[in-house]
C-alpha cells in the first residue's frame, strides 16, 4: 500500500469532500482518511460498493447509534462501536454532537443550505479574501447538491403554514432556507431515478432523512454526489482510518515530503504511517482542533499556533424537546421546517426550526411511545453567537469551554422559545447547557499569529503545508446553518492551493 502521497486530506465532510474533489479534478494526487464507514443506503449500494455498515435504523439504532464519547473531564475517547453514527462530547457549559462517516456531517444534518445573516460575512478577514471572491464558491456548492427552496407546490407535510397554531407562529419576512435534498418531480409520489453519475437514489418521501441518516438517498449526502465521483477520477479513499497525530518531517526527504501522519486502520487494527506534501485537515471543529493540540503539545510534532483552541463558538445552536401533542403526525415532512417565530415577534437575528422525529418506525419500543414521538418535535435554534468559548488541551484532557450567558443570542432565543411555549399552549423541555450540531473556530482565519490560525490559503501560520479547510477555520458564527459556508472554505482552500502548485 502507498505510503506517500502529494495531498493528504483528513476527514470527509463539507471541509474535506469539496476540496478533495477540486483537487483531483485539477489533477493532483490526493490521498483521503476517514475515520467513519461508507454507509449502507442505496446511492452507495448502487455504486456496487461492498462492505457497507447499517445507519442507526431499526434496531441498528442501538447498535450503530453511538460511535464514541469524549469529554472534559476524561482522556481520550470512550468507543463503543466504531462504526457507530454520532459522537457526543460533554465539555464545560457546553454539549457538541457531530457524526462518522464518509461524508461526515453531511448524513445526519437536515440538508439546510444557507449564507451567512451577514452578506459580507468574508469581508475585512484577510487582505485577499472577499464576499465577491467566495460568493462563487457558495454558488457551486449550491449546485453541486442541487439544493433548493420548497414551495408551495411541493406539498410537504407539516409546513409552518399548516401546522401554525391558527397563526399564533408565522414565517412573515424570514426567507425560506435551500435544502439539499431531492424533491419529487410530481409532488407526492417519490420515485427512484438513476442521476449523471449513474447512481441510484429515490425522491424524498418526506418520512426518514433526518439525524437517523437517509436510507434511500433522498438527502444529498457527500459520500455519493462528491467523494464517490471524485474516485472515479482517482482520489483514493481509506475509509475506518483515523488520524491520530501530524507530524513535521525533521530531515529533508528525497520525494520533498514534509509531514508524517500516524493514523489507526480499524479495519485492520493496525498503526500505520503515511507521509505527505501537504495535509489539509477537515475532521471537523471539534477533531481538527484536538489533533492540532495533541500534535503540538503531547506528540511534539508541531509549531507555534498561539491562538489555537480560541475564538470557539457555537453558531447559537439550541436543542430541545418541543411537545406539541399535535393531532398531526409530525414525524412526516422534511427533516427541519421554518424557520418560524411567534406572531408579532419582530426577531430577526434567531432561528428557530421544527426539527420532526423521523425514522422511528422500525426501532422497537412501546406502541404508547412511538405514538407519543409521532405527536411531538424537537425545537432548534441558532444564530450568531460571540464566539468566545475556548478550547484546550490539559495533561491529555481535550476541554472545551462555553458560557452561554456571554452571547446575547442565547438571551434571544430564550425571550423567543418563551413566546412560542405562550402563544401555543405548548411546553419545551432544554437542557441546562446548550447542545450545538454546528461547532466552529478554534484554529480560525487571521493574517498572522497575532489575530488567527490560518491564514487566506487555509494553511497553518508556523506549519507550511498544513491547512484547515474544515469549521475550525471560521473566524466568526455565520449566525445561519453553516454547512454552506464551510463549504465554500474549503473550496477557497483547495483552489489556492492548485494555484500555488501550478505557479512555476
Ligand atoms: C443533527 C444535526 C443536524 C444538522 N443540520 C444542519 C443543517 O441543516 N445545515 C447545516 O448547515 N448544518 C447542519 N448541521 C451541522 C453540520 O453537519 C456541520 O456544521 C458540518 O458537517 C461540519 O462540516 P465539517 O467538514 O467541519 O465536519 P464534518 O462534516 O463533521 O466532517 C468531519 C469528518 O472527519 C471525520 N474525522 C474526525 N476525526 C477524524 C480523524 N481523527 N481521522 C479521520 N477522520 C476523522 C469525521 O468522521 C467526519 O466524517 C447539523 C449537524 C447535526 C449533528
Amino acid at each position: 500500500m502507498k505510503n506517500k502521497v502529494e495531498i493528504l486530506v483528513i476527514g470527509s465532510g463539507f471541509g474535506g469532500a469539496i476540496a478533495a474533489k477540486r483537487l483531483i479534478e485539477a489533477g493532483c494526487d490526493v490521498l483521503m482518511l476517514e475515520r467513519g464507514p461508507w454507509r449502507d443506503t442505496v446511492p452507495n449500494r448502487s455504486t456496487g460498493m461492498t462492505d457497507l455498515a447499517p445507519l442507526p435504523q431499526g434496531t441498528k439504532a442501538f447498535t450503530h447509534g453511538l460511535r464514541s464519547i469524549r469529554s472534559h473531564l476524561f482522556r481520550g475517547q470512550l468507543v463503543l462501536n466504531r462504526k457507530g453514527f454520532v459522537e457526543a462530547y460533554r465539555g464545560r457549559g457546553i454539549n457538541v454532537i457531530c457524526s462518522s462517516n464518509v461524508g461526515g456531517g453531511s448524513h445526519i444534518y437536515a440538508g439546510m443550505l444557507a449564507r451567512p445573516s451577514n452578506p459580507a460575512y468574508w469581508d475585512g478577514r484577510h487582505p485577499q479574501l472577499s464576499k465577491e471572491g467566495m460568493e462563487k464558491y457558495y454558488a457551486e456548492v449550491i449546485d453541486l447538491l442541487q439544493a433548493r427552496a420548497a414551495t408551495d407546490e411541493d406539498r410537504i407535510p407539516n409546513s409552518i403554514g399548516e401546522t401554525n397554531y391558527d397563526g399564533k407562529l408565522s414565517t412573515a419576512g424570514l426567507g425560506n432556507p435551500l435544502i439539499g435534498v431531492l424533491f419529487p418531480k410530481q409532488a407526492g409520489t417519490a420515485s427512484k431515478i438513476i442521476d449523471a453519475h449513474g447512481i441510484e437514489r429515490w425522491e424524498c418521501e418526506y418520512r426518514n432523512n433526518s439525524v437517523l441518516g437517509s436510507p434511500s438517498g433522498a438527502k444529498t449526502t457527500l459520500d455519493f454526489s462528491v467523494v464517490w465521483p471524485a474516485m472515479q477520477q482517482g482520489l483514493a479513499v481509506r475509509d475506518l482510518c483515523e488520524a491520530a497525530s501530524i507530524r513535521k518531517l525533521k530531515d529533508t526527504d528525497p520525494d520533498g515530503m514534509r509531514y508524517a501522519v500516524h493514523y489507526r486502520n480499524h479495519r485492520n487494527k493496525t498503526d500505520e504511517i503515511i507521509l505527505a506534501k501537504h495535509v489539509i485537515l477537515a475532521a471537523g471543529c471539534l477533531n481538527t482542533v484536538r489533533l492540532l493540540f495533541k500534535s503540538r503539545d503531547i506528540d511534539r510534532g508541531l509549531d507555534g499556533m498561539p491562538r489555537l483552541g480560541l475564538q470557539f463558538g457555537t453558531n447559537g445552536g439550541y436543542f430541545a424537546l418541543w411537545k406539541e401533542n399535535s393531532r398531526n403526525d409530525l414525524t412526516e415532512g422534511l427533516p427541519l421546517c421554518g424557520p418560524f417565530r411567534s406572531a408579532g415577534s419582530t426577531s430577526q437575528s434567531v432561528q428557530v426550526l421544527r426539527a420532526a422525529i423521523q425514522g422511528i418506525d422500525d426501532i422497537p419500543m412501546p406502541a404508547v411511545l412511538r405514538r407519543w414521538l409521532h405527536r411531538n418535535s424537537f425545537i432548534v435554534a441558532l444564530g450568531k453567537d460571540n464566539n468566545n468559548g475556548s478550547m484546550n488541551m490539559n495533561y491529555g484532557k481535550f476541554r472545551i469551554i462555553y458560557d452561554k450567558r456571554e452571547s446575547s443570542v442565547y438571551q434571544e432565543i430564550d425571550y423567543e422559545v418563551k413566546n412560542i411555549q405562550r402563544a401555543t399552549g405548548t411546553k419545551i423541555y432544554a437542557p441546562g447547557s446548550p447542545v450545538t450540531v454546528q461547532p466552529l473556530g478554534g484554529a480560525c482565519l487571521g493574517t498572522s499569529n497575532a489575530d488567527g490560525v490560518v491564514d487566506a490559503n487555509g494553511e497553518v501560520f508556523d506549519n507550511p503545508g498544513l491547512y484547515v479547510s474544515d469549521a475550525a477555520a471560521l473566524p466568526e458564527s455565520p449566525g445561519r446553518p453553516p454547512s454552506l459556508t464551510i463549504a465554500a472554505w474549503s473550496a477557497n482552500v483547495a483552489d489556492r492551493l492548485i494555484a500555488k502548485l501550478e505557479s512555476p
